[in-house]
């Protein structure tokens, strides 16, 4: 068997197709049940909410979550991306938004600019013509 670094605790142990140690295994699996029973007592409880009262680190929280293990138990995340209103897990966008925004987020800023400089022209423009 081949020797495999965990990638939770970098500790060396031999396994096939796992990569994390036994030990981290355990522990993740205990991580799992406590946040599976107090999504249970708590339904659309927030990622936030359940970190704070069962302990178990947010980020493993959202790893349950992206695996899809929590999928039988409702989890409302309270983030919205603002571009699209998607529901996010974390951040102020999704991924595709953020990824959209970040390439053309240098012509897009010059290109209002220049709109909002033209609608104030106009508006200057016609309130002289009223007067
Ligand atoms: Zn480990
Ligand atoms: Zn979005």
């Amino acid at each position: 068997m081949p020797a495999i670094t965990c990638k939770r605790c970098g500790k060396l142990f031999r396994s096939v197709n796992r990569v994390i140690c036994p030990e981290c295994l355990e522990k993740e699996k205990q991580s799992y049940q406590t946040v599976e029973k107090y999504l249970r007592e708590n339904p659309g409880a927030t990622v936030a909410e359940i970190a704070q009262n069962t302990e178990v680190d947010e980020k493993v929280i959202l790893k349950f979550i992206k695996e899809g293990r929590l999928k039988e138990v409702e989890v409302s995340v309270n983030l919205k991306c603002e571009a699209c209103g998607k529901p996010i897990a974390s951040g102020r966008l999704c991924p595709a938004c953020m990824s959209k925004f970040s390439a053309g987020l240098n012509t897009a800023g010059s290109q209002n600019d220049k709109a909002s400089a033209l609608k104030k022209g106009m508006l200057s423009k016609r309130l002289k013509d009223e007067k």
